[in-house]
This record gives structure tokens, sequence and C-alpha cells, in this order.
């Protein structure tokens, strides 16, 4: 297997690991780790890390955990190994900061709690420096992660990683989770915490690009549009953060907002406008991402005058917010306009007995603390609702 990756690329460690046990323990596997951002000549038309190929074809890109590899070469948990578990107190389903934290809260109530979850982390594996959780000046996405799984080890939590719940039903016994391997896992109560992922343009030729110029991880993807023209679409805080970030590697950042301000904090756009290589345009819609095989430029439209734009460019930085990941739900819970689980201030949703935390809700501020205090909450009303059924 062959691996390009960046060295700042938060979600390049987690793969180098997979592959390098795995080919530590199976002989027939070789891995061989290429820095991307050194080595361009054997990198070309790579636009995104990491990037795994297998027997040279494109096998997998983005961050990957071990189960996730195995599962893409066709391996998936028995489902023998689910089916038998006794039901449980609290099912939590997800496993970012909302997750940990609701699972904490409820161990040490003494009641049988699992997480049910692809990973432990959540999209903080994807965050480069964290300086706004209180009490901890400054961390890092990988090492907040780490802590968090840590944390959760100190309890008696059942963790079940590289599986995802598909579908939720509650019975005349309690709540049935189904799993993507087809088992069923019992619980009294379910608390959701399925957090957020990038949102994407929706524009024609975005989905062929992705990844060919199309990037959403600017601390990941930046080092590999080196010297090129970049657009970063997005006026809020990422959008600026990402913008700021780029213009120290690239050549020149153009920030397009379709709306008429940026919605960015001012100290931000402060030091947006502060830099030499960095161009803002404003009421600018992105019609369509440009490029065959790889991004060549972007399209917009000039909200003010109704004109459609070219601008010539290599690499184009979504930064347009989040989408809930709530499709898996098929609506048994009442969900909201933007697909969001509606929740009380008990973070109780539709259905008795299944609660809900963090990006994945209404809620309307998305940060690290506010999922780990809805975390806290939800944990805190499963076991009031426990007790009183
Ligand atoms: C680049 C970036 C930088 C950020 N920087 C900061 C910052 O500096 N400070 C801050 O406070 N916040 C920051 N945030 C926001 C913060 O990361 C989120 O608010 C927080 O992670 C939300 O936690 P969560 O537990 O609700 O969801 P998530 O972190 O999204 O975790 C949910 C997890 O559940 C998994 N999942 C989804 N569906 C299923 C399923 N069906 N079955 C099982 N598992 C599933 C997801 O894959 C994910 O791993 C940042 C976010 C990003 C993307």
């Amino acid at each position: 297997m062959k691996l390009i990756l960046v060295l700042t690329c938060q979600k390049c460690p987690d793969v180098v690991q997979a592959l390098n046990l795995m080919s530590l323990l199976n002989p027939n596997i070789s891995h061989t780790m290429i820095d991307g951002a050194i080595f361009r000549e054997e990198s070309e038309n790579i636009m995104a890390v990491p990037a795994i190929f297998l027997d040279g074809e494109e096998f997998g890109n983005g961050r990957m955990t071990i189960q996730d590899i195995l599962s893409s070469l066709g391996s998936k948990a028995d489902p023998a190994e689910f089916n038998d578990k006794d039901p449980y107190d609290v099912l939590i389903i997800g496993g970012g900061p909302a997750s940990g934290s609701a699972a904490i809260y409820t161990a040490r109530k003494g009641l049988r709690t699992g997480i049910v979850a692809d990973r432990i982390g959540g999209q903080v594996n994807d965050t480069a420096a964290i300086e706004n959780f209180i009490t901890v000046k400054e961390t890092d996405g990988p090492k907040f992660s780490s802590a968090l799984q840590d944390h959760i080890n100190q309890y008696n939590v059942d963790v079940m990683t590289g599986i995802r719940a598909s579908a939720i039903e509650k019975t005349d016994h309690g709540i049935d989770v189904t799993l993507d391997n087809g088992a069923q896992l019992q619980s009294k109560t379910v608390i959701i915490s399925t957090g957020a992922r990038w949102r994407k343009l929706e524009v024609p030729g975005e989905e062929a690009l992705i990844n060919k110029g199309v990037a959403f991880c600017p601390h990941c993807d930046g080092p590999l549009f080196e010297d090129k023209d970049v657009a970063v679409v997005g006026g809020g805080n990422s959008g600026v953060e990402a913008a700021i970030d780029l213009a120290g590697i690239v050549k020149h950042v153009t920030l397009l907002e379709r709306n008429a301000n940026l919605k960015a904090d001012k100290v931000l756009q402060e030091r947006l406008t502060s830099l030499p290589n960095v161009t803002v345009i404003k009421n600018a819609q992105t019609t369509e991402v440009l490029g065959d095989g790889a991004v060549t430029g972007l399209k917009y439209q000039d909200k003010n005058s109704g004109e459609e734009q070219t601008l010539e460019l290599e690499g184009i930085f979504v930064q347009i917010g989040l989408l809930p990941n709530t499709e898996w739900l098929d609506n048994y819970v009442e969900l909201n306009q933007a697909n969001e689980i509606m929740i009380d201030r008990k973070n109780a949703t539709s259905i008795p007995g299944i609660f809900a935390a963090g990006d994945v809700t209404d809620d309307r501020n998305k940060q690290i603390i506010i999922s780990m205090g809805a975390g806290a909450n939800a944990a805190l009303n499963a076991f009031d609702y426990i007790i009183r059924h």
C-alpha cells in the first residue's frame, strides 16, 4: 500500500498507524509513506491527503481508522459479537465530545452504558488548535480526542468503535438500535450524538472534483496548494480562518462570501484584510466548479449586477458550515428544516426515552464545550427517565 500525506495534516496519523500496524502484523502487506508536500513529483494530481493506493489503484481518501480500512477491504464486525450483549440502560450513538461527556455522566450514575461510534473524537479529530476549551489554554484535536478516550476508559463503558448505527425503533421492551452489520442492540434509553459534517456547495462540477482541487480541510490539504491560486468559499469564522491559514502557504487566496458582509469575528476580519495576498469578494454566489480531472476555476454570480464571473484557480476550500448526521434516522425523531434533531430543555427528542446532544441537534451554537454540556444534560435526563419508568 502507498500512502501520500503531509506532516501538518490532522487526519493523516491515524492512517499511518493503521497501515504500519497492518504491515507489521501481516507480512503480505507492505506500506510506503510519502510526504506529498516535499515529494511533489510522487504526489502529482493528489489534491487531498491522506490518499491511499492499493496495488497502484486509488483505495481511500481522508481519515480512515483500521476498522474503516478493513471494512473497505470487505471485512465486517461479526454480528454475533453484538447480538449477545445484554440490554443497556443508556446507549450512546456517536463518538464525539457530546457522546464522551454523556457516557461519563451515565457511567458515574452506575448505569449500564454503551457507545456505538465509527471512532472516538468526532470532528475534533480534524481540528488543529483548540484554544477555547475553558481551563485548557491550548491543545490540538488529536490530543483532545485521546484525552477524551482516556477519560471514557476510566469508567465501565462498553465502547464499540468501527461500527455505525443504521436505524432506531422504540418497541414495547425498550429501544432497538440496528447496526450497519445487521446486529441489533437494546437499551432503555438512547442518546443520539452523531454530530455533523462539512456542507458541500452542491453546484455542478463539485462532486467530480472533490479531492482533485475541491477541499474541505485547510490544515490537511493546504500544503498541496503551495504557490497556487485558491479560493475559500464562505465568510464565517471557519472560512476566514482558512483564508488566513492558506495565505501563508499559497500564492493568492480569493475569499467568496455570498452575502453583503462577512460573518466572521471582527478580529479575524481585521487580520484577513491586513494580508497582502488575499482578495475578498462579497455578494458572490458560487455557481460552478470548473475543471476536467483537476480544478481549473470557479464561476460565481455577482449578486449586485447579476453578471457571471470566472476565476482561474487550482484549489477551492469549501467552508460553508455543517450538515447534521441524521440521514440514518429516516425521520424517526422530529427534525427541523435544517434536518437537525429538535430537542427540548431536557435534550429529549420527540420520542420518549430518546435524547440527543451536540452538533446533531437544533442547538444554535456548535462548539466542543457546548456539546459536552449538552451530553451531560442528556445523560442526567436519561437517568431521570430511567428511574421514573
Ligand atoms: C475544523 C474544525 C475546527 C473546530 N474548532 C473548534 C474549536 O476550536 N473549538 C470548539 O469548541 N469547537 C470547534 N469545532 C466544533 C467542534 O468540533 C464540534 O462542535 C464538536 O466536535 C461537536 O461534537 P459532537 O459530539 O456533537 O459531534 P461530532 O464531533 O461531530 O461527533 C459525532 C461523531 O459521531 C459519528 N457518527 C455519525 N453518524 C453515526 C452513526 N450513524 N453511528 C455511529 N457514529 C456516527 C460521526 O462520524 C462523529 O465521529 C471545530 C470543528 C471543526 C470541523
